[in-house]
């Protein structure tokens, strides 16, 4: 089972079991079509393409093993894993068997399968698969048994870039053959095992998308982004340049230095388109960021004073509250009126009443540290909450908000405000901590407005006295 963590796209991370699966089922496809081919004696099955050289009959059945383990190392019940890796074993030693045959040439008896003679063959090893397909065989059946082996995750992983530089060694110079050049290194090596191994590369690596070399393909951060745009054009490029290549000079008949030229300037092209790619993706993504930065502002901030809302406020409560109780960590909330509002809004008109609730706005603002946080609450009433602060410390801060309201230049009148102070309780709920705040602020309105009283801090909230200043 594997397990993921948070930071993966789980669509992603089930596309890419998916499409492990399909690439299973679809190796085992083809590897069987073309066993019915030499099973039949049918050359076009073998070949799957006319004129194409065929896949060695023992190739095909290296395919439909290690296509059948890959398929059941992602189905549940440790028999069926178990088999599965019986099946990477057999894959790796048909694999090791031919490399043997090649460097002791020995005849294992493994190249005449289903009849094959040496009259049906050209080449010195009638039905024997090429050097790179036997040594691909080798890795392939070494990532099946390792799949399950987290200790042997690099191994695996260095097995998997090894099967793929042979499988694009073989596109390569299959795509040079197309342009018409001869004797390549990997050039008997047929066009469908090339494209097989690449494939079962990649199906392997697909079936534990949240491991090694997979995982940050399946992040759901931009590097999984690039990783998902980028990795398999980068990864067919080295296919398609040698194949132009080829192209300029065999079919269009360019010297080979003017070739060059061209290549140079493709590649430069290449290159610079995928750079485009990259910053037009960087640049979506930057807008978006910035748009659901500024989003989540609008939906915390209110309008009119730029402080926090209601909401934002409840939540820093909330965690201010989950920080008492778990850690016990204090910290004093303040509950703020301002005096006689209405008769101001009855007077000066409602705009000018706007003016003052932006002014107190900025003075709440200007007072606090960075990790306070400054809320309208309501009308013309605010909270402050001060983390790691006792009520001595708070009062503190409330005697600096009146001042700063006594001092400020008001183009009406003089306005002020009245302060309810009170200091968190273990045991304290946001319902109980605003209740012993307010009953402080409305004491402070009682006691003539345009002062600070202080709810002394207890564990119940019921006995809290209360002192004016
Ligand atoms: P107290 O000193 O007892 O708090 O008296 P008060 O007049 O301030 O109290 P009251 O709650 O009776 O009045 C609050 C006023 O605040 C009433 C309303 O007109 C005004 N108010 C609330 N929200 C806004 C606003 O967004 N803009 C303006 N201009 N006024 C507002
Ligand atoms: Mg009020
Ligand atoms: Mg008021």
């Amino acid at each position: 089972m594997i397990t993921v963590p948070f930071h993966q796209d789980m669509r992603v991370v089930q596309w890419f079991m998916r499409f492990s699966r399909a690439v299973a089922l679809l190796i085992c496809a083809v590897a069987l079509v073309v066993l019915a081919g030499w099973w039949w004696n049918r050359p076009l099955l073998t070949t799957m393409w006319p004129g194409q050289a065929a896949m060695a009959a023992n190739a095909a059945i290296g395919f439909v093993l290690s296509g059948g383990s890959l398929l059941l190392s992602q189905s549940r019940g440790p028999w069926r894993s178990r088999f599965g890796r019986w099946l990477s074993l057999a894959v790796l030693a048909i694999g090791t068997a031919t490399l043997v045959e090649y460097l002791w040439v020995e005849d294992l008896g493994i190249d005449h399968l289903f009849g094959v003679t040496p009259a049906r063959w050209s080449g010195p090893w009638p039905g024997r698969m090429a050097e790179p397909v036997a040594v691909a065989f080798v890795l392939l059946g070494g990532l099946g048994l390792l799949l399950p082996v987290r200790r042997w995750l690099y191994l695996r992983e260095g097995f998997a870039v090894g099967l793929l530089a042979i499988a694009m060694s073989g596109l390569a110079s299959y795509g040079i053959e197309l342009a018409g050049s001869n004797g390549m290194p990997f050039g008997r090596v047929p066009l469908h095992t090339t494209l097989l191994l690449l494939l079962a590369t990649l199906g392997w690596l697909s079936a534990t998308p949240t491991l090694g070399l997979t995982r940050v393909a399946t992040a759901d951060t931009l590097g999984g982004a690039l990783a998902r745009h980028l990795l398999l054009p980068a990864l067919l490029l080295p296919v398609v340049f040698a194949f132009v290549f080829e192209l300029l000079q065999s079919w269009l008949g360019l010297p080979e230095t003017l070739a060059f030229v061209f290549m140079a300037l493709f590649s430069g092209g290449a290159v610079a388109g995928l750079v485009w790619w990259v910053a037009n993706l960087f640049d979506t993504l930057e807008r978006q960021r910035r748009e659901s930065v500024l989003l989540r502002y609008d939906a915390g901030t209110d309008i009119l004073t730029g402080l926090a809302n209601r909401r934002a406020f409840g939540e820093a409560l909330a965690g201010l509250l989950h920080g008492q109780r778990e850690h016990d960590r204090m910290f004093s909330l303040l509950m703020l009126d301002l005096d006689r509002f209405k008769a101001y809004n009855d007077e000066f008109g409602h705009l000018a009443g706007d003016q003052v609730l932006r002014v107190t706005g900025h003075l709440l603002g200007a007072a606090l540290r960075p990790s306070d946080t400054a809320a309208r609450y309501g009308g013309e009433e605010f909270a402050l909450l001060l983390p790691d602060t006792d009520e001595t410390g708070a009062s503190e801060v409330a005697a600096r908000i009146l001042d700063a309201f006594r001092g400020y230049a008001w183009p009406q009148c003089a306005v002020t405000i009245s302060i309810g102070v009170a200091q968190s309780a273990r045991g304290d709920d946001a319902e109980n901590l605003i209740q012993r705040a307010d009953a402080a602020l409305y004491d402070a309105k009682h006691a003539g407005r345009d002062r600070v009283v202080t709810a002394t801090a207890v564990a119940s909230p019921e006995a809290a006295p209360r002192s004016g200043t």
